[in-house]
Formats: C-alpha cells, sequence, structure tokens
C-alpha cells in the first residue's frame, strides 16, 4: 500500500480539521488554500494513492464521493450556480496528496476549463 499521507490523519480526526461529511466510506472537509470561494476536499476513508488505483471494488465509494459531493454542493449554496469537480492524477494532472480526492469548486465563475493551449 502506498505511503500514508496527511488525508488519512484528518479522517481518523488525529489532527485538527473541520469536517463537513463524514461516513463510513467518505470524508469532506476545506481545502486549506482554497482556489475558490468554496473549496471542499471528498476523500475516500480508505487510502487510494491516484485515479489508476481504482479498482472495481471501489465503484461504491466513488459513486458516494460524488454523491456527497452534490450533497455539498446544496448545502454551501452552489448547486444552481454550478460548480466543478476535479480529481488530479500523477505529476501531469497536478496531483500533490496521493490520497484521491474530488475537489470541490464554486461559489464564484471559475473561468475556463484548462489553460494549457
Ligand atoms: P492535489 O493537487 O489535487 O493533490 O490537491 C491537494 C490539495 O490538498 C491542495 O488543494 C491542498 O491545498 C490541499 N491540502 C493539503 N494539505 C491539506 C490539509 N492539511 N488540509 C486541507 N487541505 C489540504
Amino acid at each position: 500500500m502506498a505511503q500514508e499521507t496527511i488525508f488519512s490523519k484528518i479522517i481518523r480526526q488525529e489532527i485538527p480539521a473541520t469536517l463537513l461529511y463524514q461516513d463510513e466510506l467518505v470524508t469532506a472537509f476545506p481545502d486549506i488554500a482554497p482556489k475558490a470561494k468554496v473549496h471542499i476536499l471528498i476523500v475516500p476513508n480508505k487510502q487510494i494513492a491516484t485515479a489508476n488505483d481504482i479498482q472495481t471494488e471501489d465503484e461504491v465509494v466513488i459513486g458516494r464521493m460524488y454523491r456527497v459531493a452534490k450533497q455539498l454542493a446544496k448545502e454551501q449554496g452552489i448547486d444552481e450556480s454550478g460548480y466543478r469537480l476535479i480529481m488530479n492524477c500523477n505529476e501531469h494532472g497536478g496531483q500533490e496528496v496521493y490520497h484521491i480526492h474530488l475537489h470541490l469548486v464554486g461559489g464564484e465563475p471559475l473561468g475556463p476549463m484548462l489553460t494549457v493551449k
């Protein structure tokens, strides 16, 4: 298994973080360096290092991540204005923490999807 990250400590509440949601499969908390007015991370409680490591057995937890994301979007009042759900993978994707997470970002216009080209 990949090296544990800080997210596992947050999930176990071993370090302080405001948990916005937690159940037996997923946990959500604010991003420490928000890129938009709303920026929340939704993570599986079990460590999955990258999108490449998602297995068939993980389909339920991945589905739960999206279901919780839309619930949090509604709670934050951004479901109608819109938002973006992002999962970065590996170096070119800009992944910094090797425990998969959905970024829920919104609360203001987010601009073009990518600025590579
Ligand atoms: P990524 O680049 O997709 O791996 O995103 C990692 C995200 O985790 C970044 O947006 C960081 O700001 C965020 N992050 C790193 N450490 C923490 C932390 N202790 N609590 C909350 N968010 C964090």
